[in-house]
């Protein structure tokens, strides 16, 4: 019987057990789990003496030990069986997992989801855990944890020694607990945020459809909805109404200075919502003083800049709904 997990290598964590059925492997691995491997995929690029093209670094390894974990639902069913064709895809798309704020906002959720199962403080971070939050590696992850503990966050031991224990009686402060019910609260289907903008412009419509709103729902679970997406018989004010009422939050687009985006707006700050306003940018640049910039949060969307732009919104939205701010 093989004894090391042909995805982490074992570098992290003591012996795997692999077992051969026929060329195909069978491995139960500490960190990355129990998952099935096909020989072609063992042999092609993952086994040590693979090829220099194919020569996967310590990264792109971590980052498939998270997907292994995570990956369920998606591109395997309840145990994993990776074959080349996903490797190779898994490589091609840049071995990418979560950033360090992600990887932050998982440990919450780690934490909390084992206390609330346990009731007692994680005794300790186990060796799965670099690979369950998505970190790099362990070091990467104990050092996450930690500073979620000195911003308030996370409560715990810090039992580390030159031998390197890490942090131990692990558990979420009442802010962590807030983080985390925010968190989940954004989770559940339906909850959705509303859009306020002017309709059938090309730009704006595109944008919003193949960027935005893919990106919010990414990022914070959330779906981003317009009027257009809301096929329901009935007055048109009454349900927009009631769109707005039960929305999470709304973003009002002001770049064509559409007066129904205006009272959507109007609507949904008087009922308290937290209401982010959007304006392309020459638009804002040229007709700064339409808008009160003094007590309102706008983001600058520019089409050529789409991927800053919804980081900012992102940011702007996790901070308005008090979810985990991230790291960065
Ligand atoms: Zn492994």
């Amino acid at each position: 019987m093989l004894s090391e997990c042909p995805i982490c290598q074992n570098k992290y964590s003591t012996a795997a057990q692999v077992v051969v059925n026929g060329g195909d492997l069978s491995v139960n691995c500490p960190v990355c789990g129990q998952y099935d491997l096909s020989e072609e995929a063992w042999r092609d690029l993952l086994h040590p003496p693979k090829p220099a093209g194919h020569r996967l670094s310590d990264l792109c390894r971590a980052r498939l030990s998270h997907r292994l974990r995570t990956g369920s639902g998606e591109d395997f069913s309840d145990r994993p069986d990776v074959r080349s064709e996903f490797v190779i895809k898994f490589i091609e798309n840049g071995c990418t997992g979560p950033n360090p704020s992600e990887q932050a906002t998982n440990i919450i959720k780690y934490v909390g989801n084992e206390v609330a199962v346990s009731g007692e403080p994680v005794p300790s971070l186990p060796i799965e855990f670099y690979a369950v939050v998505g970190a790099p590696n362990p070091e990467f992850a104990a050092q996450l944890a930690l500073e979620l503990v000195s911003r308030g966050l996370l409560s715990g031991v810090n039992a580390s020694s030159k031998d390197g224990s890490g942090l131990i009686n692990i558990n979420l402060t009442l802010d962590g607990w807030d983080s985390y019910e925010a968190e989940k609260r954004g989770r559940i289907a339906g909850n959705y945020g509303f859009m306020a903008l002017q309709f059938n412009n090309d730009i704006l419509d595109s944008f919003i459809k193949n960027s935005v709103k893919p990106a919010v729902k990414e990022a914070t679970g959330y779906d981003l909805v317009d009027m257009r997406d809301i096929p329901r018989a009935g007055i048109i004010d009454n349900i927009m109404r009631a769109q707005i009422r039960d929305a999470a939050f709304v973003i009002v687009d002001l770049t064509h200075d559409n007066s129904g985006a205006y009272w959507e707006a109007g609507y949904a700050e008087g009922l308290g919502k937290p209401v982010i306003y959007t304006c392309e940018k020459t638009k804002f640049d040229e007709a700064k003083t339409h808008f009160d910039t003094n007590h309102c949060t706008t983001v600058l969307w520019s089409v050529e800049n789409g991927d800053e732009f919804n980081l900012e919104l992102i940011a702007t939205l996790r901070r308005s709904l008090k979810l985990f701010p991230g790291a960065g």
